[in-house]
């Protein structure tokens, strides 16, 4: 099933073949099951402000850098942005917020799907809106040198983040592959807003509460509902469709 997919992505983009070299992973909601502690925290941080914000609101606010998210809660309260010293000040208390809130553990299969990564000789890079210390640290005690700097694009790489193309564009141009040479995972309509705009496959992994219609809506090439444990077990086909294709 999945070589249709591919066929048409090749047609979509104009791009003369489609031969797998790597992976590009999201960090929250993909990797880490992080993603209700960065709603949690993004409420209580803006609610302390007297900033009206909901959980959904956060959800449907990620992948964005925590600058934009800021800006827009700030427009629309406020009718103005937030200064840097704003911005950093929030960010900061969104952060203690989240640390708070206990450690964030692995997305269930997500290093079942790392490891058979690895094996098939594909490369590995993550890119992700985060700028949470903690969080991109705590990549390499879960996947021991899997996720280093060279391979990495995170909201300290990017002027805009997710979702303009920018922080795919930069992975791109770091890993020095051509855009039909890679696959994207991601799980929120604004990163896969952003990778389709870079022109990559983009498989969309549901793994929070939104609506699986509206991760379909956003452009990804597949939509898988059953989130990363769904991936792990179609990951095998999916390869082997990209070899067939070659
Ligand atoms: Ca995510």
């Amino acid at each position: 099933m999945f070589v249709t997919e591919i066929k048409k992505f090749i047609q979509q983009n104009n791009y003369p073949e489609f031969q797998l070299k790597a992976v590009f992973f999201d960090m929250d909601g993909v990797l880490l099951d992080s993603m209700e502690n960065h709603s949690q925290a993004w409420v209580k941080t803006m609610n302390g402000l007297d900033i009206p914000f909901t959980i959904e609101e956060a959800y449907l606010n990620e992948g964005r850098v925590g600058h934009d998210t800021i800006n827009s809660a700030y427009m629309r309260t406020f009718g103005r942005t937030a200064t840097l010293e704003e911005q950093e000040q929030i960010y900061e208390t969104k952060t203690l917020h989240l640390e708070a809130l206990g450690e964030i553990l692995t997305m269930p299969y997500a290093t079942e799907l790392i490891e058979k990564v690895k094996q098939q000789n594909l490369t590995i890079f993550l890119v992700t809106g985060s700028g949470q210390p903690s969080l991109l640290n705590s990549l390499d005690d879960y996947f021991p040198d899997v996720f280093v700097k060279e391979r990495m694009i995170t909201a300290y790489d990017v002027k805009q983040g997710k979702p303009s193309p920018e922080p795919y564009l930069k992975a791109l141009e770091k890993s020095g592959l051509n855009p039909w040479e890679i696959v994207v995972i991601e799980n929120a309509p604004l990163g896969v807003e952003s990778s389709v705009a870079a022109g990559l496959f983009t498989i969309a992994i549901n793994t929070g509460p939104i609506d699986t219609e509206v991760l379909a809506s956003s452009g990804a090439n597949l939509v898988l509902s059953g989130g990363m444990k769904e991936l792990y077990k179609q990951w095998n086909d999916f390869y082997q469709a990209c070899q067939a294709i070659k």
